[in-house]
């Protein structure tokens, strides 16, 4: 029988991000450690399809999922740091809203942290990098690539966030790593939510132009009036991919489209 290997003297933790991978992960995990700790560090300003697949991941697991709030919540940080909003080159939004509480529930305890990459993957990003964290990597270890994590998901009945249907990361619902069609996508399902993003960029007018926006040179002011050339250019895009793709999901085409826009990679305890 498959055994899993793992060092007992330490606290096993796997950091879910309410993203496909952590979440198959998750569930490829259970009943293999007994004494492992679901994590989520919420930013509380997560969409709401992330709670709920929380929920539903929870139910199966038949265990509590730890939900670390984020001591400070987006708007103080905000101030914090000038009005400034967090981006690529400053992410002091993932240090403060996620990296902190995870810092601080470990403590000093020496852990191993499950992470959910892929063997087909080569991500980077950030994690905390405490010495006393030794990261595990169990799909790499095991060989499992998407088409497992899929046939994962699937099995499990748990399948795939909801957000997924117009968006491939999961995270804020302002994360600037959004691509433009997430953005319309956000600004369909979630137009509260949308409105109150485009409220940051406003409050960060100064004289008569916006200095900050989310999405480098464009604010969501542009996106709104430009949605629907954006829906169509993504359309042919997909079009194309799918073409070229046969017999991929449409799920992952439409996430490797949507990454195929030349951007860093997202941070690996917002999304996974
Ligand atoms: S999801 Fe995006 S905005 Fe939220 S903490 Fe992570 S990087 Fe920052």
């Amino acid at each position: 029988m498959f055994k899993f290997k793992y060092d007992e003297k330490r606290r096993q933790i796997c950091p879910l991000s309410g993203g496909k991978d952590s979440t198959a992960l998750a569930i490829f995990l259970k009943d293999k450690i007994p004494n492992l700790e679901y994590v989520f560090c919420d930013t509380g300003s997560e969409l709401p399809e992330t709670y709920e697949y929380l929920d539903k991941l929870e139910a199966f697991l038949c265990k509590k999922i730890v939900r670390l709030n984020s001591e400070k919540n987006f708007d103080y940080l905000l101030k914090k740091h000038s009005d400034y909003l967090p981006s690529p080159r400053a992410r002091w939004c993932t240090i403060e809203m996620k990296i902190k509480s995870f810092e601080k529930y470990i403590g000093e305890d020496l852990i191993e942290s499950y992470i959910g990459i892929r063997a087909d993957e080569n991500r980077q990003g950030y994690i905390s990098k405490k010495d006393t964290i030794f990261p595990r990597y169990p799909f790499k270890e095991e060989g499992i690539d998407i088409n497992g994590v899929n046939k994962i998901l699937k099995d499990s009945g748990i399948g795939l966030p909801k957000y997924y249907e117009w968006r491939v990361r999961s995270g804020c619902y302002f994360c600037f790593f959004q691509r433009k069609i997430e953005w319309v996508g956000l600004l369909e399902k979630h137009p509260e939510l949308f409105e109150k993003a485009k409220k940051y960029e406003t409050q960060n007018y100064k004289g008569d132009h916006v200095c900050f926006t989310w999405i480098e040179g464009q604010s969501l002011k542009d996106i709104e009036k430009n949605k629907e050339q954006i829906k169509k250019d993504y359309q042919k895009r997909m079009e194309k991919a799918l073409k070229k793709q046969k017999g991929k999901n449409i799920t992952d085409v439409f996430k490797e489209t949507v990454n195929d826009d030349d951007q860093e990679d997202a941070c690996l305890i917002c999304d996974l």
